[in-house]
């Protein structure tokens, strides 16, 4: 498929970010919807020509947990990537307005960021480095997906100076700049789940607003986060600790959480109809 600017027809803004506002759009020649994302990159033809050619690994980046990937192109300083539409949003626009999400939803939501994370990494070995509510998106026949993953490491690295406000959901190992792996994204998996659960972010205890730079010296120095006692299951409880180990060689990879943690198992032999929950819906 080769997408061209002229081919693609606005129908509304579904959102925006730190890099750039994401539309959903008409592919007049298909028929079909997407949602397209524009990120501003302030480098030269050769640097954005070179993502552009990165990009074109999520042409490969197929399964079911994985948003699909239409294609992407460049115009002045601007890349577009063109992406499945998931008509609900993501996990946080919905619990925002809908109250956190029952435990059945967080077991499948669990098992989707946990398979896409495994696909990722197994396939491709692509590390996430975003896992976030607003990265985890649902479609009404039922679909939970992931988004926005690092792909592109010329990306990565013009994008750096701009990223900001992303560091909620990062390990402590990162913030403090060292090496980090996948394991990194079962930590913002972690707080991710715990969001869900409580329906708001999960720390500090207290709602003093904390600035960026003392949010990364919160995670960094203090104890993680815990879910209030007695309120969800005890495998529940256990996974989130899990998660959020500070020590990176003692917390669990996606794939030994998927194999081994007693919420995924049994979130995973679970049937759990979303289509019918998502009806139910607030949009
Ligand atoms: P950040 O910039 O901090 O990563 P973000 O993830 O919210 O935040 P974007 O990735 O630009 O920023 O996405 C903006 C919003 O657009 C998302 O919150 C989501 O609600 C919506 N969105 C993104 N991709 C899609 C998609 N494929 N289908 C439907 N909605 C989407
Ligand atoms: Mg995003």
């Amino acid at each position: 498929l080769d997408l061209r600017t002229e081919d693609l027809k606005h129908v509304t803004e579904l959102g925006s970010g730190n890099s750039g506002v994401v539309n959903k759009v008409l592919h007049m020649p298909t028929n079909t919807i997407m949602a397209r994302k524009v990120i501003h990159v302030d480098a030269n033809p050769a640097v954005r020509k070179q993502i552009v050619r990165e990009l074109q690994i999520l042409h490969d980046c197929n399964s079911p947990q994985i948003v699909s990937f239409y294609g992407a192109f460049m115009t002045g300083n601007d890349i577009f990537l063109c992406m499945e539409y998931m008509d609900l949003g993501s996990v946080d626009a919905v619990y925002k307005k809908n109250g956190p999400f029952p435990m059945s939803i967080i077991g499948k939501t669990c098992c989707a960021v946990l398979d896409g994370l495994i696909y990722l990494y197994d396939k491709h070995r692509i590390i996430h480095r975003d896992v976030k509510p607003s990265n985890i998106l649902m479609h009404s026949a039922g679909l939970i997906k992931i988004c926005d993953f690092g792909v592109s490491g010329v990306l990565i690295n013009s994008m750096a100076s701009t990223f900001v406000g992303t560091s909620n959901y990062m390990s402590p190992e990162r913030i403090k700049g060292a090496t980090y792996s996948v394991k990194s994204d079962v930590w913002s998996l972690g707080l991710t789940l715990m969001e869900l659960a409580m329906g708001r972010f999960p720390f500090p205890e207290d709602s003093r607003p904390l600035s960026v730079f003392e949010l990364m010296q919160f995670i960094v120095n203090e104890p993680s986060p815990t879910l209030p006692p007695g309120q969800f299951p005890a495998e529940f409880e256990e996974l989130c600790n899990a998660c959020l180990i500070k020590d990176p060689d003692l917390r669990p990879t996606p794939k030994l959480l998927r194999e081994h943690s007693t919420f995924v198992q049994r979130a995973a032999a679970e049937k759990v109809d979303i289509q019918s929950w998502a009806a139910t819906l607030k949009q």
